[in-house]
Order: C-alpha cells, then sequence, then structure tokens
C-alpha cells in the first residue's frame, strides 16, 4: 500500500476508535552490564567488552547487577506500580545469531513492576491517564551488522559482523495496557507519553534515554475498530520507532492504513512493521499470527529477586520531584503557556533551559537561544538538542554578553556557531573572531558622517523632516561596520547630525 491508497485521517476516524498498546524499551545507564562485570561503554572495538558469560560459554553463571535491580523498582515506584515481593527471571528461548546464548534473560510471568499508570498532558492542557502493564528487567542483543548489500540488509549481502559489546547491556521494558478512548488524539497521546516516560527516565537518572542513540525506543501497537463496538480489532506492532515525532506519525500512518484495509473489506494481519522516516510509513516485517513458542522457563541459574520492603521504601522516599509537577513549577517561574511548555518538553529542552537559568541568564532569553538558533541547528544535524556541542553556561555567557550591550543577536548567533564549531567559550570566540559590538563613540560618528556624506538626497529628506528615512542610513551603518553596530545608537546618532526629531 502507498501513501496516496490510505484513507484521510478524518475519515478513518468517522468510522473507526482506534486502540494503543506502547512497548518502550529503556538502556539502563549503568556501569556493567546485567549479568556480568563487563563495561557497557559506548563506541568501545567491537567483541572487547566481553566475557564467558555474555558470550553464553557452557558453564560460565550470571550474577543479577544489583543497580540494576535498584533501576527497576525507581522506574517501576514512579510509575505507580505494585512492586512484586518475590520474582524470577525467565529465559525466552530463540535462536538469533545476535544472541549468543539462545535465549534472552528476560522476565514472563513474573515482573518485577506491574499495575501502574503515568499522567500525560497534552498539548491543550488536558490531562490523559496511561494504564501501566508491567515493567520487567531483561538484557539486550548484539549488533549485528550486514555487509556488501545495497541497503544494510541481510539480503544481499556478502557475510554479517556480529558486535556482542551490548549484549548483555540492561534494558527494562514497560508496557502499556490497552489504551482506549484517545480518539483522533491517539497520536498525540502516543508523542506524549513516550515524552512523559523519558522525562521520568532522566529525572530518576537510571538512563539518560536519548532516543537517537537508541538507548529508548518504542513498539507501537494499533489496532482500530469500528466505533461504538467493544471487541479489539487485530493490531500491527510497528517495532523500534526512535523519535519522538516517529512515534507520532507511526500511529497516525497505522491508522490511516488499517481504515485503507478494514473500509475495503480486507483482514489486518497480526504482524510487526517497520517504520520509515522518509516518507512517515510503514512496511511489513514478521508474520506474528500465532503467539510465537519462546518456551519460557525460570532460569535456574539465578536466584529469585526479593526486594524487602524497607528496600522498596527507602526508594519510594527519595524520588525526585515528578517531571509533570516540575514542569508546571517551571511554567509559572517563567510565565509561558502549556503549549509553549509543551514544545520545550518535545524538543528536550527542559533541563538545558532550566541549567542556563540557574547558570544566571533571564529565561526569556534561555528559552529563545535553545528552542530558536539551537533548535535549529540540532534539527539540521539530526541530533538531540542534548547532544549539541554548547553547555548552558556556554549559552547563559552569550545571554550575559547581549545583555550588557557587548553583542547584538546577530553576533551572538555568529559566537554560538563558533561555539558549536569548537572554537572554545564564547569569550574566546568573541575575541578571535573579533565580533564585538562597536559603540565606541568615536568610531561610530565617524561611520555616521560618512554615510551622511555618501547619501546626500536621503540625508536632505531627513532634515526636512521624512525620520522614516533615517532605517537607510541605519542600514548603511550596519553595513560598513559589518552588522557589528549598536544599531539604536546609529539611529539616534543620525538624527542628532541632522536636527530632526521622531
Ligand atoms: P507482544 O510481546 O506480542 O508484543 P505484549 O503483550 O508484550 O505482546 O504487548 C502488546 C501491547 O499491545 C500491549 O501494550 C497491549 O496492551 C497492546 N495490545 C494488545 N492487544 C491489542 C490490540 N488488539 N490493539 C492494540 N493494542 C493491543
Ligand atoms: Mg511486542
Ligand atoms: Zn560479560
Amino acid at each position: 500500500m502507498t501513501v496516496t491508497d490510505l484513507v484521510s485521517y478524518e475519515d478513518a476516524l468517522d468510522t473507526y476508535d482506534p486502540v494503543m498498546g506502547l512497548e518502550v524499551h529503556v538502556e539502563l545507564g549503568t556501569k556493567t552490564k546485567m549479568f556480568c562485570g563487563c563495561s557497557t561503554t559506548l563506541g568501545a572495538e567491537p567483541n572487547s567488552q566481553t566475557c564467558p558469560t555474555c558470550l553464553g560459554m557452557p558453564g560460565s553463571l550470571p550474577v543479577v547487577n544489583a543497580i540494576g535491580v535498584e533501576s527497576a523498582i525507581k522506574i517501576g515506584l514512579a510509575l505507580n506500580c505494585t512492586i512484586a515481593e518475590w520474582c524470577r527471571f525467565a529465559r525466552k528461548n530463540y535462536f538469533y545469531p545476535d544472541m549468543p546464548k539462545n535465549f534472552q534473560t528476560s522476565q514472563y510471568d513474573e515482573p518485577i513492576a506491574f499495575d501502574g499508570y503515568l499522567d500525560v498532558q497534552l498539548e491543550d492542557g488536558e490531562v490523559f491517564r496511561v494504564h501501566i502493564e508491567r515493567a520487567h528487567m531483561e538484557e539486550d542483543t548484539g549488533k549485528s551488522t550486514h555487509v556488501g548489500g545495497a541497503t544494510g540488509r541481510i539480503q544481499g549481502a556478502r557475510h554479517s559482523l556480529l558486535d556482542y559489546n551490548r549484549a548483555g547491556i540492561p534494558l527494562i521494558e514497560i508496557v502499556t495496557k490497552p489504551i482506549e478512548g484517545a480518539g483522533e488524539r491517539a497520536p498525540e497521546v502516543a508523542k506524549a507519553y513516550v515524552a512523559e516516560l523519558r522525562e521520568l527516565i532522566k529525572a530518576l537518572d537510571v538512563s539518560e534515554a536519548r532516543m537517537e542513540q537508541g538507548q529508548m525506543r518504542c513498539d507501537v501497537n494499533l489496532s482500530l475498530r469500528p466505533k461504538g463496538t467493544e471487541k479489539f480489532g487485530t493490531r500491527s506492532e510497528t517495532k523500534n520507532v526512535n523519535s519522538l515525532r516517529s512515534v507520532e506519525r507511526a500511529a497516525r500512518f497505522e491508522i490511516q492504513r488499517h481504515a485503507a484495509v478494514l473500509s475495503s473489506g480486507g483482514t489486518i494481519i497480526q504482524e510487526t512493521r517497520h517504520f520509515h522516516e522518509e516518507d512517515g510509513s510503514t512496511t511489513s516485517g514478521r508474520i506474528k499470527e500465532e503467539a510465537e513458542d519462546y518456551r519460557y522457563f525460570p532460569e535456574p541459574d539465578l536466584v529469585p529477586v526479593a526486594p524487602s520492603r524497607e528496600w522498596v521504601e527507602e526508594l519510594r522516599a527519595v524520588l525526585p520531584e515528578l517531571p509533570r509537577v516540575r514542569r508546571n513549577r517551571l511554567r509559572e517561574e517563567w510565565g509561558i503557556s502549556e503549549h509553549d511548555m509543551q514544545s520545550i518538553l518535545n524538543a528536550g529542552a527542559v533541563d538545558l533551559i532550566t541549567a542556563t537559568v540557574e547558570a544566571g541568564a533571564d529565561s526569556a532569553a534561555a528559552r529563545k537561544w535553545w528552542m530558536g538558533e539551537l533548535a535549529r541547528r540540532a534539527n539540521e544535524d539530526g541530533v538531540e538538542l542534548a547532544a549539541l556541542p554548547i553547555t548552558p553556561e556556554q549559552v547563559a555567557r552569550v545571554t550575559a554578553l547581549v545583555a550588557d550591550g557587548s553583542l547584538n543577536d546577530k553576533l551572538a548567533r555568529q559566537t554560538i556557531e563558533g561555539v558549536l564549531a569548537g572554537e572554545g567559550d564564547p569569550d574566546t570566540v568573541v575575541e578571535k573572531r573579533g565580533l564585538k559590538v562597536v559603540s565606541d563613540e568615536g568610531a561610530l560618528g565617524t561611520a555616521v558622517d560618512e554615510a551622511i556624506a555618501a547619501n546626500a538626497a536621503i540625508a536632505d529628506k531627513i532634515r526636512g523632516g521624512k525620520v522614516a528615512a533615517a532605517g537607510a542610513l541605519v542600514g548603511a551603518v550596519m553595513k560598513a561596520t559589518r552588522g557589528q553596530a549598536d544599531a539604536a545608537r546609529v539611529r539616534e546618532l543620525i538624527l542628532e547630525r541632522l536636527g530632526a526629531k521622531e
């Protein structure tokens, strides 16, 4: 099905009611893997961070990472879940080259956390409650790279390379109950849920939750049922969607695709699908009509996990302020609308702006740079704001230079460009590039006199009372000073020299 065969979004929602299920995987930021002492640092030489345990060698034995369990409990508590008094790991058996043990150590019918909810705020301020089925502990797989084909997929490849550095890195999988009642806002709810979850994970300090680096990824399950009916339709499952915008687009596309299939008398097959960034479409992956037989059984090499109630209460007592509560507080401090705050959240800029304000910037100026120039740059480079090579302290310094008149907006942008290009701190960039505003009266006066002499006709008009013509002379001075003059002061000087009044 191509994009043009889709039913329009409005028509789809007139006839059908969407039901969603979101499965989010979060890679924890622990120093070592879930069941062995191997390092989890990114970017190391392939297969240098492995040992007999994470390579599944016979006779090796796993040991549970205590920080991994602690992180899972924190996430469970923040999601208002019940924390199991006793739970176990299970083996999920399947054969795949990137999984050296031929099973994934996961949790099955005994997750560490279950039955919770997360309240998410929509753009108009309304709060929507998403119910959580479970949050369980598991481990990541290795990474395959297929070499020689045109597409990087296994089809057509000459050979495949395997890197097991990622095998065994702790993951928490968070699964929602079916999300009903969102109607036309289902895609918005999906995006807001993942955004809120990401903020929560960051606030708990259990992972950086960078979606573009795959530290957090979302599977979007979606089905439609005729409006007014109860029974769920057949779902599709769009795998590994890795940005907030893509989560929203994937849900929207699947609503339109399901509606097209159903309204033409077809049936939806239960399958996994791949999302395509270029046009926002999904294509068929693996058919999943019957539950796969993973032959789950309790992991015999690991002891059960039985977190004491004292430990759980200790962790509950030190939970951070919830992101939504914190955002409402910040929103009042900054004097901005719900909608503005939502955009800041979606841009991943809440912490950055907060840190910039803490470093001394005015909140309006901090927002302006992060949501303007820097958001544009991040977008261009296809990275998240936090990944730009500029710190909140540096942005605060730029706003201070603007506030004291050393830089105007144009020069501030050039300063930021210099910092991003690795030329050093704002002061160093200003110094090296010679970016100071010319406010020295002598130099400005000379530039103004030259502009008047070179534009005699315009000067006469201004003398005659046509003050509006002053803009042309200001422009000439700005050009002559390469944009480094204080434009307001230039205007004053021109009017003074020509004896005109505003
Ligand atoms: P699987 O491992 O097969 O993907 P899970 O139960 O782990 O199954 O996850 C399925 C997700 O989809 C859950 O979030 C669940 O609430 C949701 N879900 C289940 N049935 C439907 C349906 N018919 N339509 C939409 N979502 C569904
Ligand atoms: Mg699934
Ligand atoms: Zn290991």
